[in-house]
């Protein structure tokens, strides 16, 4: 048999410490290796997978326009490419839609479309603040707006306009910070690669109501809490706000490659020329997250989070009594952190791999859950049972 992972060290640029297992197929919650072995997702690309692998209604829609119109350039009206931005208009707050191809790139079109508010409409005000532990992309402009060092040290110098050293969760932070040259503030509903950190319940409010004091915009980055992850369609009606500005990207496509930015139209302030993309909004991942949308809406697949994430959340709390190690569980709907009091997280992760189980490191002593949205409690019940045979063996 081929040893694809020898071959992956010799030829793929050796940027991700890789988990020691070659995937082959998916199917709903449960992917299987070259070696014919099944496994229960709880990482589901990174929170991408929203309704699982190979979803039909996914399938479907990418082989039908697949066969029809692949690429056309954005010279020209697609018909995908409106139905999504329509979809996406008629269940959110948003008005206007551009549609991208990652979340970085949505990021990047929100601080772009924030900069050319700031020019316009606020003296040339260009600076975005964003918060310690926050994750906005691998560019080099959102590598500067994300809150962590470690990401900003190898690329020194990096853009400037980023105002990114600002405490999460704490609004007298954000006011301190925030100056003539501020043109918007990018906050995570809850913060994902960063830690899984869940801000107090009025925090989002404190901060649009900031934002509404001074005349600046608020940008959500929603690439991995939108559709329905934390147990609504946007993570911003968790918290009874809405932003001038909205990013996607992970579970819109549900594995297909899309991002969008989204804004008010007293936000979109974009003219013709300013901003664009070669394949953004193209027909085969417009078609594919129209079908995402659609499912997740008429079956009310933030419902199944809600519902199911608590009961995910029960059992995890469970465990915590359990095991004196485990120092906390948090999070919300399918976006939970478990945290350990010493770096075990990688053994963690690789005695989970071996029982049949994936799970994500956050940090060396913390794994994260994100499963796909689609799962039930008999899903959650057999990936509890893993975590507590895995972690009585680390009963010392
Ligand atoms: C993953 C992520 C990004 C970056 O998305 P890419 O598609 O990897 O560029 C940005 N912001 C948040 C909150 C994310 O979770």
């Amino acid at each position: 048999m081929t040893d694809w992972q020898e071959l992956e060290s010799k030829y793929y640029m050796q940027v991700v410490v890789r988990t020691p297992v070659t995937l082959v197929k998916g199917e709903g919650a449960r992917v299987w290796d070259d070696k014919g072995k099944e496994y229960l997702d709880f990482v589901a690309g990174w929170a991408v997978n929203s309704l699982g692998h190979s979803h039909p209604v996914v399938a479907e829609a990418v082989a039908e326009q697949a066969r029809t119109l692949v690429q056309t350039s954005n010279q020209y009206y697609t018909i995908p490419q409106v139905q999504l931005a329509e979809l996406l208009v008629k269940n959110s707050c948003m008005d206007r839609v551009f549609i991208c191809n990652s979340g970085l790139e949505a990021n990047e079109g929100a601080v772009k479309l924030a900069r050319r508010y700031g020019h316009i409409k606020l003296k040339g005000a260009y600076e975005v603040i964003t918060t310690i532990n926050s994750f906005h992309g691998r560019s080099l402009a959102m590598t500067a707006a994300t809150g962590q060092d470690k990401f900003h040290t190898p690329y020194i110098p990096l853009p400037v306009g980023f105002m990114s050293s600002v405490k999460y969760n704490d609004i007298e932070a954000i006011k301190a910070a925030t100056t003539d040259k501020t043109c918007a503030i990018m906050l995570e509903p809850v913060q994902g690669e960063g830690g899984v950190n869940v801000p107090d319940d009025d925090y989002l409010k404190k901060v649009r109501e900031w934002c509404d004091s001074k005349g600046i915009l608020l940008i959500l980055d929603e690439i991995q809490t939108g559709i329905g992850r934390l147990g609504a369609l946007w993570g911003y009606q968790l918290y009874g706000i809405e932003p001038d500005i909205m990013t996607l990207a992970k579970g819109l496509g549900s594995g297909i490659p899309i991002g969008a930015l989204l804004a008010k139209e007293s936000a979109s302030v974009f003219a013709p020329g300013d901003h664009g993309s070669t394949f953004g909004g193209n027909p085969v991942t417009s078609a594919a997250a129209c079908a995402v949308l659609e499912y997740v809406i008429k079956n009310d697949i933030h419902g199944n989070v809600k519902k199911v994430g608590q009961y995910l959340m029960e059992g995890l709390q469970k465990l915590k009594k359990k095991y004196s190690f485990i120092t906390e569980v948090r999070g919300r709907g399918f976006l939970v952190a478990i945290e350990f009091d010493n770096d075990i997280a990688q053994d963690v992760l690789m005695a989970c791999l071996e029982k049949g189980l994936l799970v994500n490191k956050l940090k060396p002593g913390a794994i994260r859950l994100i499963p796909p949205l689609i799962v039930g409690n008999k899903e959650i019940d057999l990936a509890i049972g893993v975590l507590d045979d895995v972690f009585s063996g680390f009963v010392k």
